[in-house]
């Protein structure tokens, strides 16, 4: 008799999910999930995604039970659960599939050790990307630096086939003998989903935040259908703006691992237009940042451009917390640092606008940012964070000009919100001013204030800085930190 335990982690769903096919050839297979509070409770955790962890849970649960089996979920440090569940069921073999994260990398290697030590086989999978992201490299054997590069290596890169979902698992073994639950019988599924978090007191919308997206793969796969269908044929030409439905709002399900990223790619890929070409090329930024990530672990807390590690931030706790409140005065900032702490979530386009408002006018370090949102995105990854964090803070891969990525928010919100929706969808107190002033309602004269019934100062904050003037410092700090600038620099920057 031959046990496997499969330790679900970032994978939580049965389509597509290569571990579930390689437990086949055992005779009992233990789904499990551990509870890693250091995770859940941790300085960056989130109450948002625990929430989300918890509904992934049930609904893979419920699937498990289609297949006749069931999630054990535990909660602990892994290296110590596995070693105990594997000596009392006498396992063959755990299987998972591997992470990126320099936390997570140093945990695997703890249960490989500890299974080393009980003779039991460890079998890791490639992480949920497109391509093994650990496997690609360039010509000379070095990880990539650049995206574009990096995806058109990975275009060349062998796909596996899609697995369908299982129509049968190998039963659970018996659970009668297993310590753990004779210690703590308590830590079954039915009582420990409902792990409770704990929130971080700014953090906390007063009402319970709109999801943008249901936990779970079920959900996961009816949302992905809809975009397929109805939304992906418009994405190279709308992907930038911030109207509804844009783009695919799949980023939770991914994070969790409730769809396969290569499932994504194929099936976009029999859609054939240029829109899923773009979606593919989007696609691959979450592997190129994830590649970036397992080279560089050092990432998560210095610069990726070593030039830049000296740079001097600014200490502005009330322009932070502003920040954070989405009471800046600029209301395409505000707009969407609200939708971030109501929904859990916002577009790509707002996220390199706060992004850039943070760490160029408000002069603020970007890890602040990172911090911020790795507290409240359902979709907060460590890699994917991190990446996108140092690149719009100008110190991370892909290195351009300062000035490429110091954007205007006000022309910006005039060019990716022209109608004004998405402002007055999230400030509500502007929702009466006219749309010639909606962009900058600071500029209203004492006439249209009265009319919309929104006067600068005590209904909506009078912008927190004079963007020009944030525009040539956030240059000046930029260039004494850096070397001369590339010739790419001499030429005008586009307006932003
Ligand atoms: P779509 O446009 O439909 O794209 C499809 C998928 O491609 C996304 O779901 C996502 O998995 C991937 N993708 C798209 N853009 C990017 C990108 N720039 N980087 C990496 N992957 C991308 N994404 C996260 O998943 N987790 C994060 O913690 C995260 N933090 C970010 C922080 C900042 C400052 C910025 C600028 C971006 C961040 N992103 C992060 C990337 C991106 O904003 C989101 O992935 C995207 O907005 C998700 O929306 P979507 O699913 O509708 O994307």
């Amino acid at each position: 008799m031959t046990v496997a335990i499969v330790w679900f982690r970032r994978d939580l769903r049965v389509h597509d999910n290569p571990l579930l096919a390689a437990a086949q050839r055992y005779d009992e297979v233990l789904p499990l999930f551990i509870i890693d509070e250091k995770i859940t409770e941790g300085r960056r955790a989130s109450a948002a995604r625990n929430r989300f962890i918890a509904g992934c849970l049930e609904d893979l649960d419920l699937a498990l039970r289609r297949l006749r089996s069931r999630l054990l979920v535990l909660c602990g440090e892994p290296a110590h659960q596995l070693r105990a569940i594997a000596s009392d069921l006498r396992v063959e073999a755990v299987l998972w599939s591997g992470d990126v994260s320099p936390y997570s990398r140093a945990r695997d290697r703890r249960v490989h050790a500890a299974l080393r030590e009980l003779g039991v086989r460890a079998i890791e999978h490639p992480p949920n990307h497109v391509v093994d992201v650990g496997q690609i490299e360039t010509g000379a054997a070095k990880p990539y630096q650049m995206h574009s590069p990096f995806h058109r290596r990975s275009l060349t890169m062998p796909r596996r086939p899609l697995l369908p979902a299982p129509r049968r698992l190998p039963p659970p073994p018996d659970l009668a003998g297993l310590s753990v639950l004779r210690q703590h019988p308590r830590l079954l599924l039915e009582t420990l989903v409902r792990h409770p978090p704990s929130p971080h007191p700014l953090a906390t919308p007063a009402e319970p935040p709109a999801p943008i997206a249901q936990p779970g793969e079920t959900a996961a796969r009816r949302a992905l259908s809809r975009w397929l269908s109805s939304g992906l044929h418009r994405y190279a030409h709308g992907s930038q703006t911030l109207a509804e439905g844009a783009t695919s709002r799949l980023s939770p399900h991914l994070r969790f691992g409730c769809l396969s990223a290569l499932e994504l790619e194929q099936r976009a890929l029999q859609h054939p237009h240029p829109s899923a070409q773009a979606w593919v090329r989007q696609l691959s930024w979450r592997d190129f940042f994830a590649h970036v990530l397992l080279h560089s672990p050092g990432n998560l807390s210095l610069e990726h451009q070593a030039q830049l590690r000296g740079m001097e931030w600014e200490e502005h706790p009330e322009r932070l917390v502003a920040w954070q409140q989405g009471i800046t005065g600029f209301p395409i900032v505000d707009a969407a640092m609200r939708q971030l702490a109501r929904t859990g979530w916002m577009p790509n386009r707002a996220r390199l606008i706060v992004g850039s408002f943070l760490t160029k006018d408000l002069q603020i370090d970007w890890r602040q940012g990172e911090e911020w949102f790795s507290r409240l995105l359902l979709d907060g990854d460590p890699a994917q964070n991190n990446g996108n964090w140092q690149w719009i803070a100008s110190v991370g891969t892909d290195p351009a000009p300062v000035a490429r990525r110091l954007y205007n928010p006000t022309l910006q919100s005039q060019r990716h919100d022209p109608d004004g929706l998405y402002i007055r969808r999230w400030v509500p107190e502007l929702s009466a001013v006219p749309l010639s002033a909606l962009h900058q309602p600071s500029q209203m004269s004492e006439c249209q204030q009265r009319r919309s019934g929104c006067w600068i100062g005590r209904d909506y904050p009078a912008p927190i800085v004079d963007h020009p003037t944030q525009r040539a410092l956030a240059l000046e700090r930029y260039r004494r930190s850096l070397p001369p600038p590339p010739l790419e620099a001499a030429s005008p920057p586009r307006p932003r």
